[in-house]
């Protein structure tokens, strides 16, 4: 590749200039009438096409048969102005940023009462024009106040605010923007077609998200993935390292940890972040942007989100639409003002790998926080508790979850794997006001609950092939809870499909679905677990018109108080 991408795919006309259409169709249609100005200013974030799109608009001034939005291409100014072409002695540009421009300024103001040398226009672009001088500023006012009727001005700049008023009053201003991610991404993949480079399904989104919208960053990114790929294209493993972003498959093992309320596997997971050579910091941000895509998806529902996050493979739409379901909406946007907080903390922090863990700990914890967040999430979780077991044996099963989620966080890295009180246990055990012990059973630790969640779709799948009916029953309504010696415990939606899929004995055609896709033989455990779906906004509008009000409130956090020990803040 001898001439960098972003070099290579630079446009020459507007029609080419990528998510900018709010400037260029305006600047089109004035060529097109011949309304020009004398002076234009061109701001935005760098990387965007402002420098471009002004060299555009000098090639569609100066064209033989122009003004023209379309340039002819054949004139020879349109030779010379071609993108990375030879140039124009009638269309100069300055470079605010290299000097002050004092001399070329004073230079200008003189040399701009003479007539174009070969061309309609004597065209100035000056780029980085905040950063022009007084004195340059003063010497080029004089002549943008009363210019020749050949002379055209193109300032260009990041900061408009700091280009000196009297000029700026001049112009014609246009603001140029970063580029939405799904044009980008379009641009970027008609790129790698004509450059013949196969790259894998997600790689993209990466380019598109290092880029932070900028045309110019993108390509850059994109020219050095090119750069180093092999026979098969870019792969996306290769690209998660070239672009240091953080595993998908560590990112999916937390967010369903966080789901499944599981602080073993979390802290286990951020465990294997720091021992694969991650930075805590970018994992944050990244475990950031995943919440604020599953509250865009838990907000939009179904096939609309897919037009929003419309990079997102197939495949991991479907695992975020579960992942948020099972989340629910207070306790993501709990989540992601702890994770942007910490995020906060961590700048600058010696320990960011501690900061990191007390975010997870905060989130798989809600206590002591009296925002409406932390109280609608507390109530989220008590209802899912209670609807695990009668009312008299509720308090118990989250105490036992309660204690887990404690001890996960107080040892973060000596957990091993915990399972989520079983069936029969929550039957058995009443609740005991202190001497209560918590008999929640260890594992060795040989199980890896986040790798059987993984495997979750493909022992569906082969479910699918042994019965239909168990298949229906399980696909959109149930999750892997937990596993241990003896068994795999599955969380099922309502009574209602716990009981279908035991009279059907369909156990034994989920167990040998185990057998075969992951090689675990184990008895299968079923309870009720009403949060797979009962977060959707008319379920959660149901309940709260129908129930809570203060009292359940209240009575809510006390509850969850009593079971930690802690107090429970006065009055309200
Ligand atoms: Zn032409």
């Amino acid at each position: 590749m001898s001439l960098a991408l972003y070099r290579k795919y630079r446009p020459s006309v507007f029609a080419d200039v990528i998510g900018q259409e709010h400037v260029t169709v305006p600047l089109s249609n004035a060529l097109e009438s011949g309304r020009t100005h004398h002076a234009y200013l061109f701001s935005g974030p760098r990387g965007c096409g402002k420098t471009s799109s002004a060299r555009i608009m000098a090639r569609s001034l100066n064209c033989e048969k122009g003004p023209t939005p379309n340039p002819c291409g054949d004139c020879q100014s349109c030779k010379d102005l071609v993108a990375n072409g030879p140039g124009s002695l009638d269309v100069i540009e300055l470079d605010a940023a290299t000097h002050g421009l004092v001399d070329d300024a004073r230079d200008l103001r003189d040399k701009a009462f003479f007539a174009p040398v070969q061309s309609r226009y004597k065209i100035y672009i000056i780029d980085e024009a905040h950063q022009l001088g007084p004195g340059a500023a003063n010497a080029l006012l004089k002549v943008v106040e009363e210019p020749p009727a050949h002379v055209i001005f193109i300032f260009a700049t990041t900061e408009p605010d700091k280009l000196i008023a009297t000029i700026r009053s001049r112009t014609h201003h246009y603001p140029f923007r970063l580029v939405p991610p799904g044009t980008l991404a379009a641009h970027l993949e008609k790129v790698c077609n004509s450059e013949g480079v196969k790259v894998d399904k997600g790689v993209i989104p990466l380019v598109v998200r290092a880029s932070g919208g900028s045309v110019r960053d993108a390509l850059s990114v994109l020219g050095q993935l090119l750069a180093g790929a092999g026979k098969d294209g870019v792969s996306y493993e290769i690209a998660i390292q070239l672009l240091g972003f953080t595993d998908g498959a560590l990112l999916d093992d937390a967010i369903d940890a966080i789901a499944a309320h599981d602080g073993a596997t979390l802290f286990k997971t951020i465990d294997r972040v720091i021992e694969s050579g991650h930075d805590p910091r970018r994992f944050t941000s990244d475990m950031l942007e995943r919440i604020r895509d599953l509250m865009i998806v838990d907000a939009l529902k179904d096939s609309t989100s897919n037009s929003i996050l419309r990079d997102m493979p197939d495949d991991q739409m479907e695992r975020m639409r579960n992942q948020a379901n099972r989340i629910g909406t207070a306790n993501l946007s709990r989540a992601a003002d702890i994770a942007a907080e910490g995020l906060t903390q961590m700048r600058g922090a010696t320990a960011p790998r501690l900061i990191l863990e007390l975010i997870c700990g905060r989130i798989l914890l809600p206590i002591g926080d009296n925002t409406e967040a932390g109280m609608l999430s507390r109530i989220e979780r008590l209802e899912r508790a209670e609807n695990i077991a009668p009312l008299t044996t509720s308090s118990r099963s989250s105490e036992t979850r309660t204690a887990e989620l404690k001890e996960s966080t107080n040892s973060a890295h000596s957990v091993s794997d915990v399972t989520l009180s079983k069936a029969e246990e929550v039957k058995t055990t009443t609740p005991t006001k202190d001497s209560a012990p918590v008999t929640t059973p260890k594992v060795p630790g040989n199980f890896d609950i986040a790798a059987l969640r993984r495997a979750w779709p493909d022992v569906i799948e082969d479910v699918k092939k042994r019965r239909r009916l168990t298949w229906s029953l399980l696909s959109a309504s149930a999750q892997v809870l937990s596993v241990d010696e003896s068994a795999i415990t599955i969380g099922i939606v309502n009574a209602g499909a716990k009981e279908s899929f035991e009279r059907s004995e369909s156990d034994v055609i989920l167990r040998n679905a185990f057998i075969d896709v992951v090689g675990l033989d184990r008895k299968i455990a079923v309870v009720v677990d009403p949060s797979i779906d009962t977060n959707t906004p008319a379920a959660r509008e149901t309940r709260t018109s129908e129930a809570p009000g203060d009292a359940v409130l209240l009575s809510g956090a006390a509850l969850l108080a009593k079971e930690l020990g802690a107090k429970i803040v006065e009055g309200k």
